[in-house]
């Protein structure tokens, strides 16, 4: 889904708490040349989102991330998201009395359950993600594609095919099922801060791990649940040429602003 758009205006409430210091037009232009070298650092390049879980959650995570991939747009970035809907899916299946069935983690996606999730993904949730973008702002020009237009993902039966159906080829692989897309960043939006050291605090965040500390952190068995998989596709986009891959809050507005501009390179969760 890329987008091209408008838009930048400031929190009146920050503005509010600096009004004593510079008026909110200094604010402002101070703000937006200040940031002038990292939006150097990343027009132009391409930045992948996967969005999906708890920052689709509310009216205002989905707002606040629409938003912020409209001004990264108008910054020079080239947003692709890739989205979910599992609750979505969920949702419709018990509607049809189609048992929702998982294993290991992973959805079972038979030939019924197949017809379900595309009509959940493609028909409505990446429809509406579209016109969220294309509507709240005067300019937005977002376009929506499945893996199945021009074979932009491409899928062969899991060796565990009987449990799971079908499993995914290649998950950010490129169009025409050729090379990557040349992503310079891979952004996973999750409902925790990122990978914690200890998965049951909260506090222990681990700020930032190369591919060697993090594969050691699975193999020790601290990366569990659907967090194996977020790190298994962060460690793989990497290899396949990604320069960094993060891990962030998908439940705080702005997480994903937050995480590109910033000028450390390290941003709110964990940067591989
Ligand atoms: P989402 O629904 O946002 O895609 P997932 O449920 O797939 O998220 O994966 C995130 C979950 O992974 C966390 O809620 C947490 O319970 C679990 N998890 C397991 N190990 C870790 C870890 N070391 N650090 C953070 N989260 C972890």
């Amino acid at each position: 889904m890329l987008s091209e758009c408008v838009v930048f205006e400031s929190e009146a409430s920050n503005l509010a708490i600096v009004e004593n210091v510079e008026n909110p037009d200094q604010l402002r232009v101070r703000i937006i040349s200040e940031s002038l070298p990292c939006i150097q650092n990343w027009r132009g390049k391409i930045v992948v989102v996967k969005y999906g879980g708890a920052a689709m959650k509310s009216a205002e995570l989905k707002a606040s991330v629409v938003r912020d991939l409209v001004l990264l747009s108008c910054l020079g970035l080239r947003p692709i998201v890739v989205h979910g809907g599992g609750s979505e899916i969920n949702t419709l299946l018990d509607w049809l009395n189609i048992p929702v069935r998982f294993h290991d983690g992973l959805r079972v996606t038979d030939a019924k359950t197949m017809e379900v999730v595309s009509m959940v993904l493609v028909g409505k949730v990446n429809k509406d993600i579209v016109s969220r973008i294309n509507c709240a702002y005067p300019g937005g020009s977002a376009v929506g594609l499945s893996g199945i237009d021009d074979c932009l993902l491409m899928a062969r039966p899991s060796p565990n095919a009987a449990q799971l159906a079908i499993q995914h080829h290649r998950q950010y692989g490129g169009w025409g099922g050729g090379g990557g897309l040349g992503a310079e960043r891979l952004i996973l939006m999750t409902d925790v801060v990122g990978i914690l050291e200890d998965r049951e605090d909260p506090g222990s965040l681990v700020k930032q791990i190369d591919v060697k500390g993090v594969k050691k952190m699975m193999e020790e068995g601290k990366v569990g649940g659907g967090m194996i998989r977020k790190v298994d596709c962060c460690v793989q986009s990497i290899c396949e040429g990604v320069k960094t891959a993060s891990i962030i809050d998908g439940r705080v507005q702005h997480s994903l602003l937050h995480e590109i501009i910033s000028f450390h390179g390290v941003g709110s969760g964990t940067t591989i």
